[in-house]
């Protein structure tokens, strides 16, 4: 499996990265499909800069590549502020976070990604800076520690997650502002890849983009690397242009799944069949099995498959569908009607 079909940005080159940020969308209109969070964002973003006031916090939740990264960008840009960086896994000290918050300018936009995995200690810290503007500072350590309250200007909290499930109650009770991201339709994902095409000059036959989208797992991220890929081949092998021809060609020779699905989707359903004989399955039992934690298959994997009708979740745990079964190959059941409750009984 190419690596670049990961929506895991951790897998992208120096290059790749700094395509990734040509092509990203910097306001609300050049941002596609998520109309209803959209739609709210707007009017929260307008409703803050008529008062000259910071917007709320905000959560965005859902799978990688959705665009989280991205709305916050916009929702800096649209407010007209600074917006800075940082992930969970990087703020692991009190300290710097500290450090991060007091360089804040007034209604300044702070993006932490991976907010599930901010440690306890720094996640503390955080509730009074979201709630009052305030942080404790230590000074010094041992018998002449004390500690002084520092004013923070106004800002924004804009946490990512693939993972809603995994932060706790006090933080999401800090986010006035809380929304998933879904997966992406065919249709806007074809209109994001025309669109980075014309940012990075690819010449695209609109039959071609459609093909792209339809490969890349309901995932904007997926969908702009699989335009690259495809765009070394159309250089390569044909006169640079993507037409059905060389997309189907490269797609081919990528060894892209035709539905994009990756290899750990496949590898979920055909666990589900061949290890519990598509019996209903518990999500644990499922982990255990694959050798992935149960929060990563619940919140990355499942929702496609759920979606693209793959999998079912019924009261017994989850199910293969019989496009499932014919999506490997195999011959579904005749009891397999797919409806919740009746089956192999
Ligand atoms: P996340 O933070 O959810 O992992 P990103 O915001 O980094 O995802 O998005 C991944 C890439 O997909 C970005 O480079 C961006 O260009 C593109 N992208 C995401 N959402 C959209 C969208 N709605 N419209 C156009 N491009 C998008």
């Amino acid at each position: 499996m190419p690596d670049f079909m990961h929506a895991d940005k951790d897998n992208f080159s120096s290059d790749e990265l700094i395509q990734e940020e040509k092509i990203r969308p910097q306001s609300f209109k050049e941002f596609a499909g998520q109309r209803k969070t959209l739609d709210n964002l707007e009017v929260f973003v307008q409703a803050a800069k008529a008062r000259g006031a910071s917007l709320d916090h905000v959560l965005l939740y859902g799978p990688p590549g959705l665009g989280k990264t991205t709305l916050a960008h916009i929702i800096g840009n649209e407010m007209a502020v600074n917006v800075r960086l940082t992930s969970g896994p990087v703020l692991d000290k009190p300290g710097s976070l500290a450090g991060l918050l007091t360089g804040l300018e007034e209604n300044d936009v702070l993006f932490i990604d991976e907010i599930h995995r901010l440690s306890p200690v720094v996640e503390e810290y955080l509730y009074s800076a979201m709630e009052d503007y305030k942080i404790d500072i230590m000074l010094e350590s041992g018998p002449n520690a004390r500690s002084v309250q520092i004013g923070l200007s106004p800002f924004t909290l804009i946490g990512a997650t693939t993972r809603s499930g995994m932060l706790t109650k006090p933080l999401l009770a800090r986010f006035g502002i809380q929304a998933r991201l879904e997966h992406y339709s065919i249709e806007l994902l074809s209109t994001i890849i025309e669109r980075s095409a014309r940012v990075l000059n690819i010449p695209i036959e609109n039959e071609a983009a459609i093909e792209i989208a339809r490969r890349s797992r309901g995932t904007p991220r997926i969908a702009n690397a699989l335009l690259r890929r495809v765009r070394d081949f159309a250089e390569v092998k044909g006169n640079g242009n993507i037409d059905m021809e060389i997309a189907l060609f490269s797609l081919n020779s990528l060894h892209v799944d035709e539905n994009g699905l990756d290899e750990m989707d496949n590898k979920i359903m055909r666990v589900m069949i061949e290890n519990f004989s598509g019996k209903p399955v518990g999500l644990n039992a499922l982990a255990t099995s694959i050798g992935e934690n149960s929060e990563t298959i619940e919140e990355v994997y499942e929702p496609f498959l759920i979606q693209e009708g793959y999998i079912i979740r019924t009261p017994r745990g989850r199910e293969a569908t019989a496009k499932a079964y014919r999506h490997l190959g195999l011959n579904p059941p005749q009891s397999n009607t797919t409806s919740p409750g009746n089956l192999f009984e």
